[in-house]
């Protein structure tokens, strides 16, 4: 999780939680593939303005937790309960079972191949990125029991490291308590299959990692992972259906492809925004405006970072030429000066790739959603009161801001 997710669960208050099952990433070493890491650092400067810190858990368990959060918050939640029909006006819905349930709205939050999302974007083709990814977790005592590898581990700080290399890219960090090993392996697309069915022997795995580095030569003799092709889909035009009543979130709305990072915290986002919107609901007819405001405020930042989280892995395994010499350059050439590489006020493409994660880490997702509510949320809801109590001054008035209202 980047920073802009767990600042999400700061403001909820649920860090003490997070904390529980998760570990503070508190650097990122990067290395080239073949050679030991040994250079560049994550900046504390960065996670200081980004308001949040890297924390690394299970999926699993992070849902467990945020299930629970909800129960207690009153929420009621069903299992076995899968949506076969929506209806028409999108203000009923029914199960599996035959029953169907009632509702002023629904949050399609049911994946990228839901329901939900079929029903506001039937046409749904994919491409691929040309990457594919090898994914794996290590329990940590298999780790452990080689001093070589253990040092993947037993760092003063917790470590992620990152080698980078030619059509290859590989990722490496301790996740929960436990510190299992998480492990991504990243290499151009063979045309297998996506999903995760597709699990790979040692012997399969070895011609991968033939020119890497020691460790992870181990790591992949430890390993069973998982490949799959990392598949782009489309946004659809629109993420509210036409009547008003169903909004996509999470990854029914921005899919993101397996194995990047950024997903599911444009997931926590939406629903920090959709929660932060919903708050001032006073009156059923606001809720198609929230929703066509949830899509203005979401779309262009998950777009951007969907590119950027796939640059990210395209610049690890950048083909070796001259631009890969002159990042490596920079990069060790700023470790040898004890600065972090990640930051710096120069022109070259390393910081600047770095710049724009930078951004995304120091988004807000409630500010975004107040400063709506501040701007065309509250003008919509003035223009409202002065309409019905007949003011033709201020009648006009309302044009106007229902002309913002919908070009913003
Ligand atoms: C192969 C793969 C590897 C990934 N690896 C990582 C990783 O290592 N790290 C990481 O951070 N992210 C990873 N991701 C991404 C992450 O899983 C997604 O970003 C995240 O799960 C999206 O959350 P979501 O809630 O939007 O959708 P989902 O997690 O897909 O949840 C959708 C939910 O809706 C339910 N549902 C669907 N249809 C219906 C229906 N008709 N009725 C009722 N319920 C329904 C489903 O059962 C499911 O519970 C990976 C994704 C894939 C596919």
């Amino acid at each position: 999780m980047p920073p802009n997710m767990t600042k999400v669960f700061n403001y909820w208050g649920m860090h003490d939680k997070v904390d529980s099952i998760g570990v503070v990433t508190e650097r990122i070493v990067m290395s080239r593939f073949g050679v030991l890491a040994r250079h560049a650092l994550l900046g504390h400067e960065m996670l200081e303005e980004a308001g949040g810190e890297f924390i690394a858990l299970y999926h699993s368990q992070l849902r467990a937790m945020l299930l629970e959060t909800a129960r207690e918050l009153g929420a009621e939640a069903r299992s076995n309960a899968e949506v076969v029909e929506i209806a028409e006006d999108c203000r009923s819905l029914r199960l599996a079972s035959g029953e169907v349930l009632q509702a002023d709205v629904i949050i399609g939050a049911d994946g990228s191949r839901g329901t939900c999302r079929q029903l506001v974007h039937p046409q749904d083709p994919e491409k691929g990125t040309g990457i594919m990814l090898f994914n794996s977790v290590i329990p940590v005592d298999r780790i452990l029991a080689d001093p070589e590898l253990s040092t993947l581990i037993q760092q003063d700080q917790v470590s992620q490291w990152a080698w980078f290399g030619h059509e290859r890219a590989s990722v490496c960090f301790p996740i929960g308590p436990s510190k299992d090993l998480a492990w991504y392996f990243f290499a151009p697309d063979e045309g297998v299959q996506e999903g995760w069915n597709d699990v790979l022997s040692p012997e399969e795995f070895a011609p991968y990692v033939s020119e890497a580095e020691p460790r992870l030569q181990k790591l992949a003799r430890l390993a069973r992972p998982a490949r799959s092709r990392m598949m782009e889909r489309e946004f659809p035009e629109e993420w509210v259906h036409n009547t008003g009543r169903l909004v996509l979130v999470g990854s029914a709305a921005h899919p993101f492809p397996p194995g990047i990072i950024y997903g599911p915290s444009m997931s926590l986002e939406d629903a920090s925004v959709l929660a932060k919107l919903f708050s001032h609901l006073r009156d059923e007819e606001q809720i198609p405006s929230f929703l066509y405001a949830f899509q203005n405020l979401r779309e262009e930042r998950c777009q951007k970072n969907r590119s950027l989280d796939i640059n990210n892995v395209r610049y690890m395994m950048e083909p070796e030429g001259e631009g890969t010499e002159r990042r490596d350059t920079l990069m060790r050439a700023k470790h040898d000066q004890g600065r972090n590489v990640l930051t710096g006020d120069d022109e070259d493409s390393n910081v600047a790739q770095w710049d724009h994660n930078r951004e995304l880490f120091g988004y807000d997702a409630e500010d975004e959603a107040d400063n709506w509510w501040v701007q065309w949320g509250l003008l919509q809801e003035r223009a409202k009161a002065a309409h019905s109590e007949g003011d033709t001054h201020l009648e006009m008035f309302s044009l106007d801001v229902s002309e913002r209202i919908s070009s913003s």
